[in-house]
């Protein structure tokens, strides 16, 4: 039997943290599908299409990866896809509490489907999206949190020059 992992989330942007998530999700999984949930009650940085470019880009070195997005209830959408699995990453207790109940609410909606966390990697456990695009706001260095290529555009939309190139 092929196991398929749905991966969802903002991906606003893509961040060093998913992409370690992503690559520990294609070593446990036959296939590994990172969907960007289209999310009307957010206002998203990058639009969907950006941030599945940037997810392609990203993974390109990984065999077992597909990007797409979804509207509507994530059970819905791993449903149409024949995943048994939702995976999740967990930085801190605040998402373990959120996690908890989404996973609960969703074992509601769809018995057959199951909720696997995975548990950030060390070096990752502070890092989230929002962090990313306030240090970038302001000009600070954020190599070492998102790929180079999503660094560069977080720069320009926010009229900022990456730090060292002043
Ligand atoms: P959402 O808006 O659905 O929380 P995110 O893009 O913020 O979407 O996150 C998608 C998933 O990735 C969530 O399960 C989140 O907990 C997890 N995640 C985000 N950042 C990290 C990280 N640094 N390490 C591990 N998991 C992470």
């Amino acid at each position: 039997m092929v196991t398929i992992a749905i991966y969802p989330g903002s991906f606003d942007p893509v961040t060093l943290g998913h992409l370690d998530i992503i690559e520990r999700a294609c070593k446990l999984f036959d296939r590994a599908i990172v969907a960007v949930l289209c999310n009307p009650q957010k206002t998203p940085l990058f639009t969907v299409e950006e941030r599945i470019e940037q997810i392609k880009i990203s993974t390109q070195h990984l065999k077992n990866v597909e990007v797409d997005s979804f509207n509507g209830l994530t059970v819905e959408y791993a449903r149409s896809q024949n995943a048994k699995v939702l995976l999740r990453g967990l930085r801190v207790l605040s998402d373990f509490e959120k996690e908890l109940q989404m996973a609960h609410m969703n074992k509601t909606l769809s018995n057959e489907i199951e909720t696997v966390f995975l548990a950030t990697s060390t070096e990752y456990g502070f890092l989230s999206s929002s962090v990313v695009k306030e240090i970038a706001k302001f000009g600070g260095s954020i190599e070492h949190l998102v790929p180079q290529h999503v660094a560069l555009k977080l720069y320009q939309c926010y009229a900022q020059t990456p730090p060292g190139n002043t």
